[in-house]
């Protein structure tokens, strides 16, 4: 089963998508996630993609898809997937790569999910999570990524209150799966 988890940064996206592998038996694959690794391996590449992540900007294209083609290779039997597509050339390129069954959207406000994440930063120390890099963030969400709610094609298309518990959203997924 190939999923998508899909939703602004603090929305939830790796939370749910843990406790869906958990409950479903479908490793959850974040790429944030996978090129936090590469910058923590210390690599030339590890480095080039920091600079664009200490900014909040995507990285490269040609870099992305190269990993995000990986993913896909290595898990032949499904992956819920976050944090893929984020603008039109990436969904372009999956939709020739990969048949997704469901999207899973989750939906917060801006304000629940700036409040979300530096409350996670605290924790977290992620390089990403001040003030101005959170904003940014939300801002190329909000322009290149959001559109893509009515491109994603899937047979499944759910779209969740992302405000309540985690148990709360989670509950609600799972009711609607
Ligand atoms: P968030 O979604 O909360 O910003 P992630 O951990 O998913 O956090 O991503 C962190 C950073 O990794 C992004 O700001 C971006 O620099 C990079 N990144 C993640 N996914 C992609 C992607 N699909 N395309 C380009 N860059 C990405």
């Amino acid at each position: 089963m190939n999923i998508i988890i899909f939703g602004k940064q603090g929305c939830g996206k790796g939370t749910q998508a843990a406790k869906l592998a958990q409950k479903f038996g479908i490793p959850a694959v974040s790429v944030g996630n996978r090129l936090r690794e590469l910058v923590a391996s210390g690599s030339e590449l590890g480095l080039k993609l920091k600079s664009y992540m200490d900014k909040g900007e995507l990285v490269p294209f040609e870099i992305n898809v190269a990993i995000v083609k990986e993913l896909i290779d290595t898990h032949p039997q499904g992956m819920i997937l976050d944090g893929f597509p984020r603008n039109k050339e990436q969904a372009a390129w999956l939709a020739k790569e990969w048949q997704v069954d469901v999207v899973i959207e989750l939906e917060i406000s801006d304000e629940e999910a700036i409040r979300r994440i530096l409350e996670r930063a605290a924790i977290e120390h992620r390089s990403d999570d001040t003030p101005e890099v959170i904003q940014k963030r939300l801002d190329i969400y909000h322009h290149e990524t959001e559109p893509l709610k009515h491109l994603l094609s899937a047979k499944k298309i759910i779209i969740i209150d992302g405000s309540g518990s985690i148990e709360a959203v989670f509950e609600q997924i799972c009711k609607k799966l």
